[in-house]
């Protein structure tokens, strides 16, 4: 089973860090990729934990030793995945996750096509809205301009949408954890893995649920 690049791309505030840690703790084998960012640590974050935090110049002559699978420049910050973070994991007979922008994914799909790209969104531009509101007033950073980029942002990012393997659509958290467990487990081609579910995420599928919050987004336009 080891080996399999998992890419997860989602709008910041879908939910995506409280689904893939959940499903971390339910699946085992799976190893997060920490990636490398020029942004400051926000809230509880520790360096080397959810990132490694770095300068610019630091981040540049990483760039140019050619230390990065992928990089790319999101909200005014740099962010990349680290080529070592591979080869860490593939020694340690484990499945890679990488949570990384539409930009970096499209960079590995052409790097690496075997990849499983999954695409994780929010139900409703309303729904999105809130958990960012909740997110920056828990971490005592409210600001209308973060939210509203946040939120342009996202409509872009989901016209790629159908360029990912699976979307999930994180309603119900306990729903969406279910979903993406299932889907690990059929890539792994593990025989506990409910094939059924798994395939009702798949883009090519259009599920009434990701029909709908595609519709949802299109309308707020
Ligand atoms: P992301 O990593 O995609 O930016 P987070 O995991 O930080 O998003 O989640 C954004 C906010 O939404 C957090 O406050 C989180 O607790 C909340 N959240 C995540 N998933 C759900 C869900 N299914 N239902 C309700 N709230 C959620
Ligand atoms: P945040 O600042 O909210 O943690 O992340 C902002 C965005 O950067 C998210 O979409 C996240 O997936 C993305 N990101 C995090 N790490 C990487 C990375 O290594 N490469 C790329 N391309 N994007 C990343």
């Amino acid at each position: 089973m080891a080996g399999i690049l998992f890419i997860i791309s989602a709008p910041s505030g879908s939910g995506k860090s409280t689904l893939v840690s959940q499903v971390r703790s339910l699946v085992e084998g799976l190893e997060f990729s920490i990636s490398y960012t020029t942004r400051q640590p926000r809230g509880s974050e520790e360096d080397g934990r959810e990132y490694h935090f770095i300068n610019r110049a630091e981040f540049e002559r990483m760039i140019a030793a050619g230390g990065f699978l992928e990089w790319a420049e999101v909200f005014g910050n740099y962010y990349g995945t680290a080529v070592a973070a591979l080869a860490h994991a593939k020694a340690a007979g484990r499945d890679l996750l990488l949570d990384i922008d539409v930009q970096g994914a499209m960079q590995i799909m052409q790097k690496r096509p075997e990849a499983v790209s999954i695409f994780i969104m929010p139900p409703t531009p309303e729904v999105l809205e809130r958990r960012l509101r909740n997110r920056s007033e828990a971490e005592k950073m409210t600001s209308e301009d973060v939210i509203g980029v946040r939120l342009r942002e996202a409509q872009k990012e989901l016209d790629r949408l159908r360029e990912y393997r699976y979307a999930i659509v994180n309603d119900d958290l306990d729903v969406a954890v279910s979903e993406m467990k299932a889907l690990v487990l059929t890539e792994r081609g593990d025989p506990d893995a409910d094939v059924a579910l798994a395939a009702t995420c798949l883009t090519s599928a259009g599920s009434p649920r990701l029909v709908h919050a595609l519709e949802s987004f299109k309308a707020a336009q």
